[in-house]
């Protein structure tokens, strides 16, 4: 099968920003359960981080396994990106070094540089 016929197969995973977190939480009934137990949950809520300031919203049960593959894309993404910047940077200081070691040839071969 030719390669462009896979990736078109292939669902794209929309990234998501932030971390899942599950949370209990107790109602506040005097007679309820809750009272003594870890409370009722898990719920589970999407925290983003926007200039500084922590926002959660809630994700359905049904919802869940979506916006974890969606986190799990970002970082993966993220981790690409972090990857092509160290290359770059390796590759800048090579280029560097090359063209320091092409500078001093030419002076030995006479050249005004
Ligand atoms: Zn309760």
């Amino acid at each position: 099968m030719p390669i462009k016929k896979v990736a078109q197969e292939v669902p794209k995973i929309a990234p998501l920003p932030g971390y899942l977190r599950a949370q209990f939480i107790r109602c506040g009934r005097s007679n309820c359960h809750c009272r003594n137990t870890n409370g009722h949950g898990p719920y589970f809520y999407r925290v983003v981080t926007v200039r500084g300031k922590k926002w959660k919203q809630y994700v359905k049960k049904d919802e869940l396994a979506e916006v974890q593959a969606g986190i799990s894309e970002r970082r993966r993404q993220l981790a690409e990106v972090r990857q092509i910047n160290r290359e770059a940077r390796e590759n800048w200081r090579t280029f560097k070094v090359q063209l320091r070691q092409l500078d001093q040839l030419m002076r030995l071969a006479g050249y005004d540089v």
